[in-house]
């Protein structure tokens, strides 16, 4: 499980089952276990500075957000294939 937080103010953002060794680019929705981050008009915003964190997005049926990869950092473990 990772907590993945705000670059600018480490707040809080997600946690989320990152499966395998890749980089968090994508986040998954079904993979999302808790959401701290405000979720706005298709934007993923962090709640404390409103740091524009990802968009929502769909592929094949399946929502995601499109982390911007400089907005965040994560800790925690990531799960082996
Ligand atoms: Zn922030």
């Amino acid at each position: 499980m990772l907590t993945i937080k705000c670059a600018k103010c480490k707040d809080k953002l997600l946690k989320y089952n990152k499966i395998g060794q890749g980089r968090v680019l994508k986040c998954w929705e079904e993979k999302i276990s808790r959401i701290y981050g405000k979720v706005d008009d298709g934007k993923l915003l962090c709640n404390n500075c409103g740091n524009l964190i990802g968009e929502v997005k769909t592929r094949g049926g399946r929502n995601y957000i499109d982390m911007n990869r400089e907005e965040f950092t994560y800790s925690g473990r990531k799960i082996p294939k």
